[in-house]
Parts: structure tokens; sequence; C-alpha cells
């Protein structure tokens, strides 16, 4: 068997162009959708995924303010920032790149975020929204990885999803999210045992961990959906993910690539989430 693969990029495309047709009619009303991006310190890493979702702001027709202060800035004085931004109503969504310098408290910063522009979805409040069913933004990248499962018509009800991390940003959500499909689910961790006994029983795999070949061909179920979250890098310094994609392929039904795959994705979630507080604003 040779997997069918689930191209982020071009479901990217068609959700942005989705994207882009809402925030004409908004506009239409007088509101531009508007993110601003919060970028602390010059990580580079957080300056490319920056640069990425401004652009990707641009070419939706969302308006993005990018904030850019040196690792010296304060807590105090982005904490004001927030708040700030919390009250300013031409702005919709607010997102402060992590990881922030160790001198601020990142998970006290997103907590000042309102809950109405969290369209991270990071806050405690989002988070408490997803686990009780009740309406809230998301973290992009597990919806991100729902929307791919939605655009190959999967029905999830019933069947056996393996999530593998358990990250409050990435594993955890993922996990509500399939428990929320009727998914009967279970999360995998660093102090699993056995994971591959657990993936050969899965319908549905989400690697999240952050380490090559976490998943090899020997641990996949013919026929089961493979999505690859992970970015790391091969031995050619090259953009790859958690899963061997070359070997899993040929026993899974569906697979993500990377890149190409949840990458775009979670950007376009992003977007998403900040036309939907724009729209949420709209009188
Ligand atoms: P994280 O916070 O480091 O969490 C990693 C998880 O993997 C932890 O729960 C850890 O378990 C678990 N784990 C570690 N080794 C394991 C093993 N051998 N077997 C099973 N589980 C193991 O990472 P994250 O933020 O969730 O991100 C995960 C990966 O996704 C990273 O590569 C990251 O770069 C990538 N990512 C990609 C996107 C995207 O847009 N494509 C977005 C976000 C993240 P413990 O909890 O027991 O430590």
């Amino acid at each position: 068997m040779t997997a069918q693969i689930i191209d982020g990029n071009a479901l990217s495309r068609t959700l942005r162009a989705q994207v882009a047709v809402r925030a004409t009619t908004l506009q239409a009303l007088g509101i531009t959708p508007g993110l601003a991006v919060i970028l602390v310190g010059d990580n580079p890493a957080s300056q490319v995924y920056v640069r990425n979702k401004v652009k990707a702001c641009e070419d939706s027709g969302l308006r993005s303010v990018l904030e850019k202060y040196d690792a010296t800035f304060s807590e105090a004085d982005l904490l004001a920032r927030v708040d700030a931004l919390n009250r300013d109503p031409a702005i919709h969504g607010i997102l402060v790149q992590l990881p922030l310098p160790a001198h601020i408290d990142a998970q006290k910063v997103i907590e000042a975020i309102s809950p109405a522009k969290d369209v991270d979805g990071f806050h405690v409040a989002s988070a408490g929204a997803l686990m009780t069913g009740l309406p809230g933004f998301w973290p992009c990248t597990p919806h991100g990885c729902m929307k791919m499962l939605e655009s190959i018509g999967y029905d999830l009800r019933g069947k056996h999803a393996v999530v593998i991390g358990r990250s409050n940003i990435v594993g955890k959500p993922m996990a509500l999210m399939l428990l929320g499909q009727n998914a009967t689910v279970t999360v995998c961790h660093s102090a699993t045992r056995d994971l591959k006994a657990l993936t050969l029983q899965a319908d549905v795999i989400v690697a999240a961990v952050g380490k090559r070949n976490v998943l090899t061909a020997d641990m996949v179920k013919p026929g089961a959906v493979v999505i690859d979250v992970g970015m790391n890098r091969n031995d050619e310094g090259k953009l790859c993910g958690d899963v061997d994609f070359d070997g899993v392929k040929t026993v899974a039904g569906w697979i993500t690539p990377v890149p190409g795959g949840v990458g775009p994705m979670t950007i376009t979630m992003l977007l998403v989430n900040t036309l939907e507080a724009a729209e949420r604003s709209a009188p």
C-alpha cells in the first residue's frame, strides 16, 4: 500500500481563500480583521515564524501589527502592551510569540490576553472552553490537524486515535478534539510502556513529540491515518517530522508530509481564529 498524502499546502490555500472572502465581507461593514503579533528578543526561529504569520495575514486581507522588543523588555512593560491591545478595537487577535526570555513569566502574559482575542488558544479560559465544549478559540496546530482529517472526509466516531505527546499546545488539546468527535483516545508520553503495542491498534495516529523516527512502519496498522506534527532536522539539516515518512507511507492509508503538512495548517488556523474574533466583534 502507498498512503495518500494529505497536502497541508493545498488545503491551506483553499481555507485561506475562504478567509479572504470573509475578510472582504467584514470590510464592507467597516471592520478589517487585525492581528497584533508581539516578539520579544531575537530567537531566530521565532523571527521566521513571526515573519510567516505576518505575511500570511497580508496575503489573506487581514491587517497585522508587528511589535518587536529587545530581549531586555520587562515583564511589566509587556503586560502593559497586552493591556493596551486588549482595549484597542482595531485589534481582534493578540499573539505573543513563544518562547519569551527567561525573566518573563510566559503563562502570566498569556493569561493577560483577553480570551476574546486569544487567537493562539493558549489562555486557560480557551483550554477550559475546549474541555467543556463551550465556544472559544482552539489552539491552531491541533485544530489544523482536525481540518486535515475533515478534508479527507474521515469519520472519527468509534475509531481508536493514539496521540503521541501531551503538551498543552498540541497533545492534550488534540486528544480533546478527537474525543469531541467521538473517537476513543489514547494519549502517550515519555513514560508510556510499549508505544508500539498501542500505535498498532490505532486507526489514527498523531505524532507530536519532537524526535525523529518516533513512529516507524512496524508500528502502524495497515490503512491507518498518520498525522505528523513534529518539526525536526535530519542529518543533512533538512526539516523532517517525527514519522519515518518513507517507511510509514508504505503501510498507512493517509499520511501528512513534513514540510507541507501540519506546518502551513497551523498558520492557516491562526488566520481563521483572527477572522472569527473579528466576526464576533461585529455589531
Ligand atoms: P513538547 O512540549 O516538548 O512535548 C513533547 C511530548 O512528547 C511530551 O508530552 C513528551 O512526554 C512526549 N515524548 C517525548 N519523548 C517521547 C517518546 N519517546 N515517546 C512518547 N512520547 C514522548 O513539544 P510540543 O510543543 O508538543 O511539540 C511537539 C513537536 O511538534 C515538536 O517537534 C514541535 O516543533 C512540533 N510543533 C509543530 C508545529 C507545527 O506547526 N507543525 C506546532 C507546534 C509544535 P512527557 O510529557 O512525558 O515529557
